[in-house]
């Protein structure tokens, strides 16, 4: 039995990735702080397929000990995917900025993520067949006006993903490190991003993707040898990619 740990699973891009994992019959681990939504997307994969298992995991990503202690009482599965999903986004001027969120924000996208990453690339680099997808964002590769902070932290996500990525392929690991890196995707992120109640995607945006197309998007990245998987901001076309930051490796003799 393996399994396939989905974080920020209970809205959005996670939801419809754990329901896709799921639609490949792979059992997930689904983790977020909302138990209910949780138990919802439980009922609705095994109402699909009773034969994937869907576990739950409750914790704030945003407190590491929390985050070691997710990790720790994973140690009984058999892990085969990583998706470091869970992240949320803040739209305005530094000058501006609630800095309570913008901790939360750095601990949650960046902290979260890399200790996640660390752990998972530090017992499973070298089992066969192994992917860590971290969830970046167009903003992760241009800055985004009124968006520098958030963009900054999925500039992180990039850098270290395409890094490790470079550095497993370096050591000969079997382990696969990829970037997803969306556009604008219906889910709760606006909302939270802007600090609203409600967001519509159709009269604030002239295009979007919804989370279910992100998802399948999510697993052509996870099917294909590129590193990384991007929405071109304009187009709204994915295309799939080598690595776009240069990356200079001085113990190599090449
Ligand atoms: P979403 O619907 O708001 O989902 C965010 C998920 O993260 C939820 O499941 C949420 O669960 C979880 N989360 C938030 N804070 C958490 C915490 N402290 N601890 C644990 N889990 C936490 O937004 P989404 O669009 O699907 O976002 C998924 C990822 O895509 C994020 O990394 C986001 O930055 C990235 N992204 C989104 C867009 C977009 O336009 N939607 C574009 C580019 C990149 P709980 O609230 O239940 O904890």
């Amino acid at each position: 039995m393996k399994y396939t740990v989905i974080t920020g699973a209970s809205s959005g891009i996670g939801y419809e990735t754990a329901l896709a994992f799921a639609a490949r019959g792979k059992n997930v681990i689904v983790v977020a702080r909302r138990e209910q939504q949780l138990k919802e997307l439980k009922q609705e994969i095994n109402g699909l397929d009773k034969n994937v298992e869907v576990v739950i995991k409750t914790a704030d990503l945003s407190k590491s000990d929390q985050v070691y202690d997710l990790y720790e009482s994973l140690k009984e599965y058999e892990l085969e995917t990583w998706v470091n999903n869970a992240g949320f986004g803040n739209f305005d001027p530094v000058s501006g900025h609630d800095l309570t969120k913008i901790e939360t924000m750095l601990r949650l996208n960046n902290e979260a993520l890399t200790i996640l990453s660390s752990l998972f690339a530090r017992d499973y680099a070298e089992k066969e067949g192994t992917q860590l997808i971290n969830i970046s964002s167009g903003g992760g590769y241009t800055i985004v006006a009124n968006a520098v902070t958030y963009c900054a932290t999925k500039f992180f996500v990039s850098a270290f993903t395409e890094g490790l990525a470079q550095e497993l392929k370096g050591m000969g690991a079997k382990m696969r490190a990829k970037v997803l890196a969306p556009a604008a995707t219906e889910s709760e992120f606006a909302k939270q991003a802007m600090d609203v109640d409600q967001f519509n995607y159709d009269e604030a945006l002239p295009k979007y993707h919804t989370s279910k197309e992100m998802a399948h998007f999510l697993l052509d990245l996870y099917d294909s040898d590129k590193v990384v998987g991007i929405v071109d901001g304009n187009t709204y076309e994915f295309h799939l990619k080598d690595p776009i930051f240069p990356y200079v490796d001085r113990n190599s003799n090449n």
